[in-house]
């Protein structure tokens, strides 16, 4: 039997008012907003974000280009531009002509909408461009977001934001200077799945949130992966894809974790892992007790978000993947449609660029998450010790 949400969405959306000044108390910008996200429906203010819709000519679909053209902008990106209705694919940024002229044929670029990494910047003078989305290597995202913002663009930084609190600090910088909006390529705040997790946590479906659990790992064989280079990926898992996990206890109480505490799991593969962890377990400590434990790795396979509260629980297996989300509640299957994330995700912020209307996954929130990875590291390094996280 499939389970009706005990709480409508719609009323939900109503209680956002109320909620975010409840929640306000805690994380200001980021509580509850993402529950308003998806398609047209980005609703709820977040972030402080400045920018003015004024630069940003009226088009019927805003252009995006995509600046790396890899693994997550072939196979996800561009196909998802193909179905968004506020945007679509005007241009590529790219290191490799062969690429170039694939692409260009593939989704009918045309030439003057095609860019080196060293003409990148003339892209100021491209009307065509609205959008940079920065899909490059984690350590590459900083100088790509900030020299795209120095043009004029509205820009979309790949997750982890930065490998340094202060690299996100100098991208948020940037884009404010130039009267930019920043947004974070948080896909899953556009799933419903996931929403619906945020929705049980945040408004207390089933009593106060006891504890949480997740984890999400996959296994790396291929040693030239720059995934492994550390001054590229600014860590193992955790900044890849325990990143989500860190998303997922956050998103499922809207608040951010006052303290953490984390191990490094045995290195078993150590011509791997010489640079970045093979696993990590941690966990986030939240207010009032509750805590989420948390895991990842490059040696398995996981990909889970549970929650437990007082009169019932939820569980996402798979929860982060890109599609086949699956979720059911202790009343039973979700009943909610797979969508296509990242077609929801960049409709969501070309609409929020063409209304002058703030993105729920600002750069502040993935400033924030980085500051928490950066805790867990810093938590693992000292064998285990509780790291406050601050502001
Ligand atoms: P990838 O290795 O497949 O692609 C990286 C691209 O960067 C390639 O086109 C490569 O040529 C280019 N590049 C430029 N300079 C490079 C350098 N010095 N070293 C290596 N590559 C260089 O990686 P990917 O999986 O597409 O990941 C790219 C970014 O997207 C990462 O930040 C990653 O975390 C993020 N990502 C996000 C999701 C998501 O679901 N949101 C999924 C996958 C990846």
């Amino acid at each position: 039997m499939k389970n009706k949400p005990t709480t409508p969405r719609r009323q939900f959306i109503r209680n956002i008012g109320l909620a975010v000044g409840t929640f306000s108390l805690i994380t200001p910008q980021f509580a509850l907003t993402a529950c308003t996200s998806g398609g047209n429906q980005e609703g709820a203010a977040t972030g402080t974000d400045t920018a003015s819709s004024s630069q940003t000519p009226q088009k019927d679909k805003l252009g995006i280009a995509l600046v790396g053209l890899g693994n997550y902008a072939g196979g996800q990106l561009a196909p998802a531009l193909q179905e968004t209705k506020n945007c679509y694919l005007a241009g590529i940024v790219t290191g490799t002509p062969a690429k170039a002229e694939e692409w260009k044929k593939k989704y009918n670029i045309p030439d003057e909408n095609v860019y080196s990494y060293e003409s990148y910047d003339d892209i100021a003078n491209n009307p065509d461009i609205d959008i940079i989305y920065v899909v490059l290597p984690n350590a590459m995202h900083p100088e790509y977001v900030i020299r795209g913002a120095k043009a004029g663009k509205h820009m979309i930084s790949e997750k982890p934001m930065a490998t340094t609190v202060e690299d996100c600090q100098r991208m948020i910088d940037a884009c404010n200077e130039n009267k930019v909006k920043l947004s974070i390529g948080y896909r899953l705040h556009f799933e419903p799945h996931n929403q619906r997790v945020m929705e049980l946590g945040q408004q207390k479906v089933y009593g106060n949130v006891k504890n949480i659990s997740g984890a999400h790992s996959f296994t790396i064989s291929d040693p030239s992966r720059w995934r492994l280079d550390k001054k590229l990926a600014g860590g193992g898992p955790l900044m890849d894809v325990g990143i989500y996990v860190v998303q997922g206890a956050c998103y499922t109480l809207g608040e951010t974790p006052v303290a953490v505490t984390a191990s490094y799991g045995k290195v078993t593969k150590p011509d791997l892992f010489s640079q970045v962890e093979q696993s990590i377990h941690w966990e986030m400590e939240f207010r009032n007790g509750i805590v989420a434990k948390c895991d990842s790795s490059y040696a398995e396979g996981a990909n889970y978000l549970k929650g437990e509260a007082e009169n019932g629980w939820w569980e996402l297996s798979p929860a982060y993947s890109y599609g086949g989300i699956e979720g059911k509640t202790s009343e039973g299957p979700m009943d909610l449609p797979q969508v296509n994330q990242q077609a929801r995700q960049m409709d969501a912020f070309a609409d929020c660029i063409t209304h002058n209307k703030e993105t729920s996954v600002p750069g502040e929130m993935g400033l924030r998450d980085v500051r928490i990875l950066m805790a867990i590291y810093e938590s693992a390094d000292k064998g285990g010790k509780r790291v406050e996280i601050e502001g």
